[in-house]
């Protein structure tokens, strides 16, 4: 009988990672943030109305690995670190010589990867004088996050939270409430850009650079009030790191390594937390990992998208950024995985995918909704929509081993559970779900919005 590796964190407390890393460090040739109206180099005054000095300085930082404050490593601690799993029952429902890992950040309070920034984000806010956090919400797991975070240092949150969101998950919203937030759905009556919305379209399903652009509104607006982004930027790439850190020793103690790293790609923060530790290893000639970043046919920003500067923003408030992105206006239909819906994509994950060192792929909803239920049939867990497109192509990785016989070892991100998307499963369950395609006609359309750069 093999020995069985059972749902274990292996590391103690005092095992757990002190530093973030920090990939700006070992990128060449990134290109830096643009000033939205005048296309200068984007300074830190730039920055500040919406952002404490602490995280511009992560956002801008060369520093290889970076401290994390003892206050949030004692927040960490209750949660961290989530457990390595081995998918026995999957690898025995599919038949394959592959070994498949998967590192499941479901098993945090807020039941995602968001609160691993949340949680620093609301810090360093805190400790620079601000009372009020002001953010969006897709799916509602960065809005629950955040509201935790927030309520762990004593400061108010306002959520905007998508339309298609807000009326599919109302679960999500009782659950931030409860964690003293207030939130509103986005297009909101609550700023300018919001009305204006409406104005033109009452019945505006939302979408995440709509929301961002009511958020960053809010804080540019009120003195007491920071933004904050649950995905995309550097910093929050940064803090995600901690997962692939604790991964990277969680596999010294089976004595074993991914041959590759997979997982689902919204705006890049929980694939790219898994991934950049492995990254640096094979960017130093230690390792030849393979790694495959997971979207939705539905938003194929990496796939289909331009590598180019765009906003990250409906309302183009935020710098632009050197990106794979399907044009800022570009409006993804409703499909169940929230959380991947966005236009754009981390300038970091953006600079590794257009490098060839990280491969992207799409796959379709209900596909992905297929391999969602094997997995919670196989393994007792209800994966979320999002994280179900890892899966996926895990699932598909380990079929071609079966085919070529290889024992590959595969990890990928189990980025949070489905608990509150059950009407996304009742759906799929009720063969409801429709797959969409995009042809290059109906991408142009994106892309006409893509601003030109005049240097
Ligand atoms: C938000 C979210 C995602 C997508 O965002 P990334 O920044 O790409 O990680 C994926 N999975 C879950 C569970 C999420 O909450």
């Amino acid at each position: 009988m093999s020995k069985k590796v059972p749902y274990k964190t292996y590391l103690d407390e005092s095992e757990l990672p002190k530093q973030w890393y920090n990939i700006q460090a070992d990128l060449k040739g990134l290109k830096p943030y643009l000033n939205p109206q005048t296309q200068e180099l984007v300074g830190p005054a730039d920055l500040t109305p919406i952002f404490p000095m602490g995280l511009i300085a992560q956002e801008v930082s060369q520093e290889r690995y970076i401290d994390i404050p003892e206050e949030v490593q004692e927040k960490y601690k209750s949660f961290r670190a989530t457990p390595l799993c081995r998918a026995y029952e999957l690898e025995k429902f599919l038949g394959t010589p592959a070994k498949i890992y998967y590192k499941y950040e479901g098993a945090t309070p807020s039941g995602s990867h968001k609160l691993n920034t949340a949680i620093p984000q609301a810090y360093y806010n805190k400790v620079e004088g601000i009372t009020r956090l002001s953010t969006e919400t897709g799916a509602g797991q960065w809005g629950s996050a955040l509201s935790i975070a927030a309520q762990m240092f004593g400061l108010e949150c306002k959520v905007y939270m998508v339309r298609v969101s807000y009326d599919q998950k109302p679960y999500r919203k009782h659950l931030m409430e409860t964690f003293g937030a207030t939130i509103v759905a986005s297009p909101s009556m609550d700023t300018n850009t919001g009305r204006a919305i409406l104005a033109q379209d009452p019945d505006s399903l939302g979408s995440l650079g709509m929301a961002i652009s009511e958020a960053v509104e809010d804080a540019a607006t009120h003195d007491d009030t920071n933004y904050c982004l649950g995905s995309v930027l550097n910093h929050v790439i940064l803090h995600q790191t901690i997962i692939g850190q604790e991964a990277i020793k969680q596999f010294e103690k089976i004595d074993d390594y991914p041959d590759i790293v997979i997982g689902c790609c919204g705006g890049g923060s929980n694939y790219s937390g898994i991934a950049f530790p492995f990254v640096k290893e094979r960017l130093d000639g230690k390792k030849d990992t393979r790694f495959i970043a997971v979207e939705p046919c539905a938003c194929p920003t990496l796939t289909k998208g331009k590598f180019t500067y765009d906003f990250g923003d409906t309302g183009k408030f935020t710098p632009l950024t050197m990106m794979y992105t399907l044009g800022h206006d570009f409006m993804p239909p409703g499909i169940h995985a929230g959380g991947l819906r966005y236009h754009g994509d981390s300038m970091l994950l953006s600079k590794l995918v257009n490098d060839g060192i990280i491969e992207a792929r799409a796959v379709h909803q209900t596909e992905t909704f297929e391999a969602a239920v094997q997995f919670a049939r196989a393994e007792g867990i209800l994966p979320a929509p999002e994280s179900a497109h890892a899966i996926r192509a895990a699932m598909d990785v380990a079929l071609e081993c079966k085919e070529t016989g290889e024992e590959k070892t595969i990890l990928f991100n189990l980025s949070g559970h489905g608990h509150f998307d059950l009407s996304a499963y009742e759906a799929y369950n009720a063969g409801k779900l429709t797959d969409v395609d995009y042809t290059d006609d109906m991408l142009k359309e994106g892309f006409a919005c893509i601003p030109e750069i005049k240097k």
